[in-house]
């Protein structure tokens, strides 16, 4: 009786973990042929002077944020998921100028910025200036699916986060010494680190999502790109979805995210032709950064006019690409 008993416990165990092996296939494959994709920056920059740990830290944050957004796609979740899954990871990661590492006003606070787009509808959802939200992407997610608004601003957002129950910190939580330093020397250029991702789920759409603390010594009520739809962040199926990082000033005038899908739609030029025209004009307005796209077929583009511009690419399971410098 027992040994029969035995048998069939091992028989429904091995039944069991066949078909696991069988669904995680028919996933893989499933994400494979429909091009699930994930493209990640962690700001563009100079990236120099900086410790080999940091530097260690930065790219395994950014494997990490690519593996779950991946994975999220994988098991059949949406690219909005991914997105929003895979910036928690960067904005809780004191390494990136976002969430918990934000920088410094030139008043010594922390106001963090966000945004994140819906390609299959150009649903958007937005929060600019809040002080307490610990994740400003999980707010901006919120502000699209649960409101009739798109953004919302410093004390009305961080209200609007309260009453969704998403987690509230003191001030203390963004809290960094030597970002603090930083502001007090009036650093402007020294601080990279705005988060972003586009992704492309099995089913077609795109979404983007930007998420940031601005610029160093930033003025108080200063708003950059980040959180502004078309500047820092835009997702739509038939085109692209881009995340950007600069300075955000510029990528508001020439409309940044927007103009690359634009010239991709009405101009049929590849994603890679469209994020170099814009970035190139944003340089020869004087203005510094990068953005990642994706096209409809999960083609990735990474482009940035710095030094350096922290990124991330993942559309199989082979190896993530991950890379901060130039491509030698
Ligand atoms: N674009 C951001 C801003 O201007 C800063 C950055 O990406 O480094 O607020």
């Amino acid at each position: 009786m027992i040994r029969k008993n035995l048998s069939l416990i091992m028989l429904l165990t091995i039944k069991k973990a066949l078909s696991s092996l069988l669904l995680l296939f028919t996933l893989s494959a499933f994400a494979e042929t429909n091009n699930v994709s994930i493209v990640i920056h962690g700001g563009a920059g100079w990236f120099t002077g900086m410790a080999q740990e940091d530097i260690d830290g930065i790219k395994e944050a950014l494997e990490e944020s690519a593996n779950k957004g991946y994975e999220i796609m994988l098991e059949g979740g949406t690219s909005l998921d991914a997105v929003e899954e895979a910036i928690v990871i960067l904005e809780d990661n004191p390494l990136f100028n976002a969430g918990r590492g934000a920088v410094y006003t030139s008043e010594f606070k922390q106001e963090l910025d966000a945004s994140i787009m819906d390609g299959s509808d150009l649903n958007a959802g937005a929060a600019a200036s809040v002080t307490n939200v610990k994740n400003p992407i999980r707010l901006a997610r919120h502000i699209m699916d649960n409101t009739k608004h798109v953004m919302f601003s410093s004390k009305g957002a961080e209200r609007v986060a309260k009453e969704a129950g998403l987690d509230i910190v003191y001030p203390s939580y963004f809290y960094s010494k030597e970002k603090l330093e930083r502001a007090r020397n009036q650093q402007k250029k020294s601080k990279m680190g705005t988060v972003g991702v586009v992704a492309l789920d099995a089913y077609g759409n795109i979404a983007a999502g930007t998420s940031t603390g601005g610029m160093t010594n930033k003025k108080p009520g200063r708003i950059g790109d980040s959180p502004i739809i078309g500047a820092g962040t835009w997702a739509e199926n038939d085109a692209c979805g881009v995340s950007g990082t600069g300075h955000g000033e510029y990528f508001i005038r020439l409309g940044v995210a927007k103009e690359i899908c634009a010239l991709m739609k009405y101009q049929n030029l590849s994603v890679e032709q469209a994020a170099q025209t814009v970035i190139d004009r944003l340089g020869n307005m004087g203005a510094d950064g990068g953005v990642i796209a994706l096209d409809s077929n999960g083609t990735p583009a990474m482009i940035f006019n710095t030094p350096a511009m922290a990124r991330a690419y993942k559309n199989s399971d082979d190896s993530t690409y991950v890379e901060i410098y130039t491509d030698k």
